[in-house]
């Protein structure tokens, strides 16, 4: 594959002590193969941007590699995101994932609490408050956000995020390469020109599979559910399995003109550093 394509890689805040131990030495695995920066998760309603900011920080001290904080709206106040955007930026932050985050529907109200409700909105904040300081990334949905009424609403909303000051786009988990290929062709048509990165989570068991796809509304194929259900048994051969069908998916969204890649790594080096291998990225190491 082309060495040219970026990627990068997404951790979040360990939850238990055997996490945050571990953290360290799948920093350094990762960071091994020359990403371009690693992004951090964190809940929706500030819940654990703590977690995000140490996080952050054993990113930088154990790769030197870019960090790049998510950052969700939902539920909070101009006065919290603002001191957030103020503390990474005093730690040298130059890139955001700006999100809106899920919380309870109901405070997705106009008349909920707190005082953003979409991820536009936070962007448009960023850009007023910070003004170039971020490079900032929104999230694109290939298949619809499980919770937007259609398409073309959804997309509609995609662009608003665009037009409030969005550099690029990271896309939700999927394994149909075509509702990505779909989705670009209607960001050219839309005269959306930002890099779209497909997010890829490597398979790695039935249950998370069937449950990650379930939780984002992603599109699970039959084929890949009825060979993992039947491999659920069997490690080795599920890994293998779920390894080719990442693998090939990649490679078929790089042909296809994808501009680079970003793994869910879940906190574990493996099998994220098999595609990377796979796909010449971890030559760069
Ligand atoms: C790359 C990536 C990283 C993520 N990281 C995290 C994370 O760290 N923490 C976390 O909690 N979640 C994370 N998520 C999940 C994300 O928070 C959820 O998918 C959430 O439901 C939507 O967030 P968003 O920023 O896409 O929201 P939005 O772009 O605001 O869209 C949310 C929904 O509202 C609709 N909508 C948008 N704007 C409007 C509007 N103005 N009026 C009416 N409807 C509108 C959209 O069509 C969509 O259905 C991540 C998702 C992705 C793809």
């Amino acid at each position: 594959m082309d060495l040219q394509h970026s990627f990068s890689f997404e951790l979040f805040p360990p939850r238990t002590p055997e996490g945050l131990a571990k953290l360290p030495a799948v920093i350094g695995a990762l960071a091994a193969t020359g990403p371009e920066f690693f992004s951090i998760t964190h809940g929706a309603g500030g819940s654990d941007q703590d977690g995000t900011y140490e996080t952050l920080l054993k990113v930088v001290e154990h790769s030197g590699v870019e960090a790049a904080p998510h950052l969700t709206c939902v539920g909070s106040t101009r006065a919290h995101i603002a001191a957030h955007l103020d503390r990474y930026q005093a730690a040298g932050v130059k890139r955001i994932v700006a999100l809106r985050g899920d919380l309870p529907a109901t405070a997705l109200s106009p008349s909920a609490p707190g005082e953003f409700h979409y991820a536009n909105e936070l962007v448009s904040f960023i850009r007023e408050t910070h003004g170039d300081a971020f490079r900032i990334e929104v999230a694109a949905y290939p298949e619809m956000h499980p919770q937007a009424n259609a398409p073309r609403e959804d997309f509609e909303h995609f662009r608003r995020k665009v037009e409030a000051g969005a550099d690029a786009a990271l896309t939700q988990l999927f394994y149909n390469a075509d509702a990505y290929f779909d989705f670009v062709e209607r960001c050219g048509r839309a005269g959306i020109t930002i890099p779209v990165i497909p997010g890829i989570m490597p398979i790695t068991s039935f249950a998370n599979t069937v449950r990650f796809c379930g939780g984002c509304g992603a599109d699970l194929p039959r084929w890949i559910k009825l060979r993992l259900e039947e491999l659920k048994d069997d490690k080795a051969g599920l890994l293998e399995f779920g390894v080719g069908v990442v693998t090939r998916l990649c490679e078929t969204l790089l042909r296809g003109g994808a501009p680079g890649l970003h793994f869910y790594t879940v906190n574990h080096a493996e099998p994220t550093l098999s595609l990377v291998r796979n796909l010449g990225f971890g030559a760069r190491a």
